[in-house]
């Protein structure tokens, strides 16, 4: 893959896990630490593909930060953009898939650490040596680190990056579903590709049946590629000049935790240095493939950051 520099900004947490599945947090014996982020999940997928990644982010100067920064170096992530709040504590979230088919969520964000990221802190010299600056969660919700994430938008975008987004809708972090879509409606049309999953599709267009028509609607003039993504289905794709749908591969899913972020590391890491895939449907139909091996990879173990492949595994997943 290439040499030149993906930065992913955002949040980086910790997701405590029930030890036994398909129980409440309130019936769960014990926790296991997952740790996350969507932002750091992409960010440690470019790495383990063999790219070049930085992460750009606040954690807490707490046991939690400090293991959670171990964890990016130890992955090959840069982490140069990585600052620690001297006050607040790392973001925490527990997190459930109950036995009757409902998510359960509860998280430390009081505020976390991640929401304190200030505009005048952040690493200028790391961000405007990105070849594509990746962004996308729960950043934009409030201050500082919504300034600090549009300005850190700005800088990358002046100095050249191709800007990539992923909302990560997770609601349960939203004041109100009105505000979530408000928020990532404002930032839409900043973006060159966008990713996102056929249920952020739904919300994000009030269609409960999405069809093409529908992912069109939130074309905008800026943007190069709206990828959709849908699961056990593959994906869907649309640009300027064509669009169509690249499908999955068939795995033995157990935990698709993780699966979206690494679906974009393996895009960005073949894009970074060579735009003109985006413009090329049979080369782009081929990335799609790989990063769609990438993400089915993901799904076959438990949790997201250990369940991400080196490029050798999604070869070996392609050739059959
Ligand atoms: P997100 O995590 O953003 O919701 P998806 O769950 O759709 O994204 O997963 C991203 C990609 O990972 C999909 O486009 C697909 O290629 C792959 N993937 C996800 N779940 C599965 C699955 N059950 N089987 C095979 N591939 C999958």
């Amino acid at each position: 893959s290439g040499s030149s520099l993906i930065v992913s900004f955002g949040e980086m947490l910790i997701d405590f896990v029930p030890t036994v599945s398909g129980v409440s947090l309130a019936e769960a014996p014990g926790f296991l630490k997952a740790p996350g982020g969507a932002p750091a999940n992409v960010a440690i997928a470019v790495a383990r593909l063999g790219g070049k990644a930085a992460f750009v982010g606040k954690l807490g100067d707490d046991e939690f930060g400090h293991m959670l920064a171990g964890i990016l170096k130890q992955n090959g992530v840069i982490g140069d953009g990585i600052n620690f709040d001297k006050g607040a504590r790392t973001a925490l979230a527990f997190v459930t898939l109950r036995a009757d088919g409902e998510r359960e969520f509860m998280f430390y964000r009081n505020p976390s650490a991640d929401m304190l990221l200030k505009p005048e802190e952040l690493n200028l010299e790391l961000i405007r040596s990105a070849k594509v600056f990746h962004y996308g969660s729960i950043s934009l919700i409030v201050e500082p680190c919504r300034s600090a994430h549009l300005k850190a938008m700005e800088v990358a975008k002046d100095a050249g990056a191709l800007l990539s987004y992923d909302p990560n809708l997770r609601l349960p972090l939203w004041p109100s579903p009105e505000e979530a879509r408000e928020q990532i409606m404002s930032i839409w049309d900043k973006a060159e590709v966008i990713k996102v999953s056929d249920v952020e599709l739904e919300f994000l267009t009030g269609s409960d049946k999405i069809d093409d028509a529908d992912a069109l609607s939130l074309w905008h003039p800026n943007l190069k590629l709206l990828l959709v993504t849908l699961g056990e289905k593959g994906c869907r794709y649309y640009t300027k000049n064509f669009h169509g749908s690249v499908e999955a591969f068939h795995v033995k899913t157990v935990d698709t935790t993780g699966a979206g972020d690494s679906f974009v590391g393996a895009l960005l890491c073949k894009i970074v240095d060579d735009r003109s895939i985006l413009e090329d449907e049979p080369r782009l139909r081929e990335v799609l493939k790989f990063a769609n091996a990438c993400g089915a990879i993901t799904t076959t173990k438990k949790g997201a950051i250990p369940a991400l492949p080196t490029e050798q595994d999604a070869l070996t997943l392609i050739k059959g």
